[in-house]
């Protein structure tokens, strides 16, 4: 059975960028949903219970019909947000992508500035629920920014997402209503560089 993972810090670490209701909320109702719904799911096909969620989720065309919309739907969202709260730290001033990672979004991007922007307009470019993505490429491990429907994860089609942006409403509507470029660009305060470099680093 999953369960709700901590998060690695308190509900008001991320202010006044990300608000303690909010998060407390996404948190304990919101996650908590996707795994309720996912472990539900599961129970009809015990065989499956034990397997890592990242499998699942990469396999998804070998889930048995009845329950791949559940698990695509509600694996995948727990798996992202698992990793949204991963990458993100209370804000720490002037933190930038450091060492293999700030070289390797230079070499991609041009620049980090221009990573951001990309990355913010594409955000802006979802169209209702959604996220955001900073990936890995598979085949040169390259990165590249895309964008996923619902809880359509990056690891469904054989990217290794490095960091996420929850863009559905629930994310940010309690406190910034319609105003989804505000909570964009104030994400960037409370983003773990750390753990981003450590994800692009692993296998
Ligand atoms: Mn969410």
């Amino acid at each position: 059975m999953f369960t709700l993972p901590k998060l690695p810090y308190a509900y008001d670490a991320l202010e006044p960028y990300l608000d303690a209701q909010t998060l407390e909320i996404h948190h304990t109702k919101h996650h908590q949903a996707y795994i309720d719904k996912l472990n539900a799911a599961l129970t009809a096909h015990p065989d499956l219970e034990n397997s890592p969620l990242e499998e699942l989720l990469q396999n998804l065309a070998q889930i048995p019909e009845t329950i791949r919309g559940a698990v695509k739907n509600h694996g995948g969202g727990h798996y992202n947000h698992s990793l949204f709260w991963e990458g993100m730290a209370p804000s720490v001033t002037e933190s930038k992508p450091e060492g293999e990672l700030g070289e390797a979004l230079e070499k991609k991007f041009g620049s980090i500035d221009t990573f951001k922007k990309q990355l913010s307009d594409a955000a802006m470019g979802v169209f209702g629920s959604g996220w955001v993505w900073l990936v890995r490429q598979p085949t040169d491990g390259g990165l590249a920014i895309t964008a996923t429907p619902n809880q359509d994860t990056p690891l469904s089609s054989g990217l290794t997402p490095l960091i996420g942006l929850d863009l559905w409403e629930h994310a940010y509507y309690l406190k910034y209503q319609n105003r989804r470029a505000e909570y964009v660009e104030n994400w960037w305060y409370v983003v773990n560089w750390e753990n981003v470099r450590r994800r692009m680093l692993d296998k």
